[in-house]
């Protein structure tokens, strides 16, 4: 309170009896003194900074890390696409036999056609392909390949979780037009060993299997495992084959009411991870009592194949 000889007296006294919006709330006045001031130049009141617990700190140090380090945008891939005006592509832009980017040519889907082996591409069209049907969420560059390498690479298990939505709802379209029955059917996502995932912080085929399965209401069935193997990155194209041949294996065999089986993983390159899932399931499916349709389902589908990592040719 400043008081000169002349009388001036600020800030001036109020009448006895009177309150107004600067009166501290009895909440406030109530807390300790932290050293800071209470009270704004003109009489207002200020909002005393609390402070952080430690679990708060550590959860915006994270938070800092995720955004300013590793450059993170935001863990809902929904939200992502929809600011960057991406659009899931439509049916005919892929082969619904074998997968791969459509050439032009329009190709009748193996689940509906009265002939199957009549189906697929000029690529696949002669090929024994595993899977019946094939479903992606497109063609694996700009933001799905930003999206998936987040996910796997940076623990975002909730960006998984979100692309698995989106993949789910076309999971979920094939099946209903295909007649399938979600009550008998399965989501297996493509294992990965305990080795890997300790090193990785995240099983990302196991959080995109978990948006599928909430977007199409088929329940996850972690049936598969894998023998641990040097990375597929590291292989050519024949070589892959043979890095992952004989790497997985049934637990167990299919619950009694499976009529479909839906393989998910995040990309398919050569399709080598996905042959072999399937190889691992065909014992579990020829002891099966039911017929059993399976579905083979990515994220994205890799345009071409550049070679072993250090290879790549742009
Ligand atoms: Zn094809």
């Amino acid at each position: 309170m400043q008081q000169n000889q002349s009388g001036f007296r600020w800030p001036p006294a109020r009448p006895a009896g009177e309150t107004d919006a600067a009166e501290p709330p009895p909440a406030m006045a109530m807390q300790p003194a932290t050293g800071a001031p209470r009270w704004g130049p003109l009489g207002e009141p200020l909002a005393i900074p609390q402070p952080l617990t430690w679990a708060q700190r550590w959860r915006r140090c994270l938070r800092e890390v995720e955004v300013y380090w590793l450059a993170m945008e935001g863990g809902d891939f929904a939200l992502r696409a929809t600011e960057a005006g991406w659009q899931p592509e439509s049916a005919a832009s892929f082969c619904p036999r074998c997968g791969t980017t459509s050439q032009g040519h329009e190709t009748l889907d193996p689940l509906l056609s009265p002939d199957p082996a009549d189906t697929g591409c000029t690529l696949c069209r002669e090929q024994a392909i595993p899977w019946a049907r094939f479903v992606r969420l497109g063609a694996y560059d700009g933001l799905l390949r930003r999206a998936i390498l987040e996910t796997k690479f940076s623990r975002w298990k909730a960006l998984g979780h979100t692309l698995g939505l989106e993949l789910g709802k076309r999971v979920a379209g094939v099946m209903a037009g295909a007649g399938l029955d979600p009550a008998r059917a399965i989501i297996i996502p493509a294992p990965m060993t305990r080795w890997r995932f300790l090193m990785r912080g995240v099983h990302h085929t196991r959080a995109i299997a978990g948006g599928v399965s909430k977007a199409s209401g088929v329940r996850v069935c972690e049936l598969l495992a894998r023998r641990h193997r040097p990375s597929q990155t590291w292989f050519s194209r024949p070589g892959r084959s043979a890095n992952v041949a004989g790497a997985m294996y049934s637990r167990r065999g299919l619950p009694a009411e499976t009529e479909t089986v839906i393989l998910v993983d995040d990309v398919k390159t050569t399709g080598a991870t996905l042959s072999e899932a399937c190889r691992a399931l065909r014992k579990a499916i020829k002891g099966h009592s039911r017929p059993v349709t399976l579905i083979a389902a990515t994220v994205a589908v890799s345009r071409a194949f550049r070679g072993p990592r250090g290879t790549e040719t742009p």
